[in-house]
């Protein structure tokens, strides 16, 4: 007798010819009474689910959290308190590729966290940037159009992409970034990861503070140019994979230095800029960055599919003391992220054993599609609230605070009254002339094909944040011409 398991049907029925179809006879037809047969070409039709509409190529990993700083003034969250280890799972990703695009392509990378914490998953669902295109919701989806295929050619289509951005002067930050050698990571762990969008911190008396998260690689920043990219994409287009999975599998951890920065409520009314624009950055002059913790990621999945693929991270998963800010781009993900898994993984995607918490889960939804955990609620008759039967109950000593708002209700122009050539300046300043040179090549080399009069708008905004980026810019277009 062999010490192999027994291969059996997903019934559980031993499996006695896993080779050759029931047919009536050697040269066949096939009978349908062969329910093995059946049930592998079924399953096999069934592999695939939805890529995300975005961020569908990914790598990731688990880890840990450990918090060595000292922030409880600000936060009760039990992950923030000293000496908390959490474990937590990371996924990296590039925004506009397919599922089976290359890795090292130029593009912004998603850098998104789930903290399995005591109080419940807390996700951090970020980019390799501290900013992003646009600070509207309303125009995310046209964004992202343009990032996509073209309707008629199935291609990219840089035109639609300048054409968008040189009339959305909000995206000059992330557009020079991204353009920038920072455009081009080595692998996910030569990058920086950033919350983007500012959170909150709430304390056990009930005082609220801002906070921006920022996670610093501990590996050296690493990029590539683009001649090297289409080399490394020339051998393999799966250059991230191969280095996160082999780092990981040969014991080198990667690791994150955890940063915050605190902006106080009396200080958030202040500033020149809106603090809740996700287009702009707290400058560290005013808004220093407080070493925290350390993130590292120390164990590959044992199942892609099921850990990483079905790896649901969403910004509504927030734990007491941490809470969201009237960051509008961050008020649409809360719905839009959530929203996305419910289509893509299906409606109890919480409780698939990579999202669900390591803490005990309480609550009243009920049945649904592939509902596999019976009554959520812990007490066999408590399936509403409020009930006589000792079910779940609510706790007062979780509520956020209360936030304070002024004005009227309306929609206001959020191009309005915006700097968006100031923080710009800031980093294009930051270059030295190599890197303000690939910056001008990369732009120029992205603009390939863009006609005449989409370049000269985009060149105009270049010009506001300095005359030399446009100039540089123009110059490296006429090169690529002649
Ligand atoms: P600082 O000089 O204090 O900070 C500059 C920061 O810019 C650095 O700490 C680093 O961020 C980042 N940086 C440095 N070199 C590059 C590069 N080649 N490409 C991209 N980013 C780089 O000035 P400010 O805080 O006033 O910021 C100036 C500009 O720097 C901002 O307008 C913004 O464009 C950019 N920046 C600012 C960040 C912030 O949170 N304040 C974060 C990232 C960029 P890091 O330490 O995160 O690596």
């Amino acid at each position: 007798m062999s010490d192999k398991k027994q291969l059996t049907t997903s019934a559980g029925a031993p499996v006695g010819d896993n080779q050759n179809s029931q047919t009536a006879g050697p040269r066949g037809p096939v009978l349908m009474q062969d329910y093995q047969l059946i049930e592998k070409l079924a399953h096999q039709n069934r592999e695939r689910i939805p890529e995300r509409t975005v961020h569908a190529k990914g790598w990731g990993a688990h880890g840990t959290l450990t918090i060595t700083g000292d922030i409880s003034k600000y936060t009760r969250a039990k992950v923030l308190q000293p000496g908390a280890v959490t474990p937590m799972i990371a996924r990296f990703s590039t925004v506009a590729g397919e599922a089976g695009a290359a890795d090292a392509e130029r593009d912004v990378r998603g850098f998104a966290l789930k903290f399995y914490t005591e109080e419940g998953n807390w996700d951090l669902v970020g980019n390799n940037t501290p900013v992003f295109f646009v600070r509207d919701p309303m125009k995310f989806p046209d964004f992202i159009h343009t990032q996509k295929r073209h309707p008629r050619t199935n291609l990219r289509s840089p035109t639609a992409m300048w054409d968008f951005w040189s009339l959305s002067p909000e995206s000059l930050h992330q557009v020079t970034i991204l353009m920038s050698d920072r455009g081009l990571p080595v692998t996910p762990m030569n990058m920086n990861g950033y919350g983007s969008h500012t959170y909150s911190l709430w304390n056990e008396k009930g005082e609220r503070y801002w906070v921006k998260f920022h996670f610093k690689t501990m590996q050296g920043h690493k990029h590539y140019t683009n001649e090297e990219a289409a080399g490394v994409i020339g051998q393999s287009r799966e250059s991230y994979q191969e280095a996160l999975f082999g780092a990981i599998e040969n014991g080198n951890f990667p690791r994150w230095k955890m940063q915050v920065q605190i902006m106080s409520e009396a200080e958030a009314e202040k500033t020149s800029y809106n603090p809740f624009d996700l287009t702009k950055v707290w400058p560290h002059g005013d808004f220093p960055p407080i070493d925290i913790g350390v993130m590292e990621l120390n164990r590959n999945a044992d199942n892609y599919f099921a850990e990483i693929e079905q790896l649901a991270l969403s910004p509504s998963n927030i734990v007491p003391g941490i809470a969201h800010s009237p960051d509008k781009m961050l008020q649409a993900r809360i719905f839009s992220y959530a929203d996305a898994h419910r289509y893509r993984l299906g409606t109890h995607y919480e409780a698939l054993p990579v999202n669900a918490p390591k803490c005990p889960v309480h609550h009243y939804h009920k049945d649904g599609p592939m509902n596999f955990t019976g009554q959520q609620s812990g007490v066999t008759d408590a399936y509403y609230e409020p009930n006589s039967v000792g079910g779940p109950v609510e706790d007062a000593q979780y509520n956020e605070p209360p936030l304070a708002l002024s004005g009227d209700a309306g929609r206001f122009n959020h191009r309005e009254g915006n700097d968006d050539y100031g923080q710009v300046r800031a980093l294009f300043n930051l270059f030295d002339d190599a890197q303000k040179s690939r910056l001008f090549s990369n732009i120029a080399e992205a603009m390939g094909g863009v006609p005449e009069n989409i370049i000269e708008r985009q060149l105009g905004h270049f010009e506001k944040v300095h005359p030399d980026y446009a100039a540089g810019v123009r110059a490296a277009l006429d090169n690529n011409a002649g």
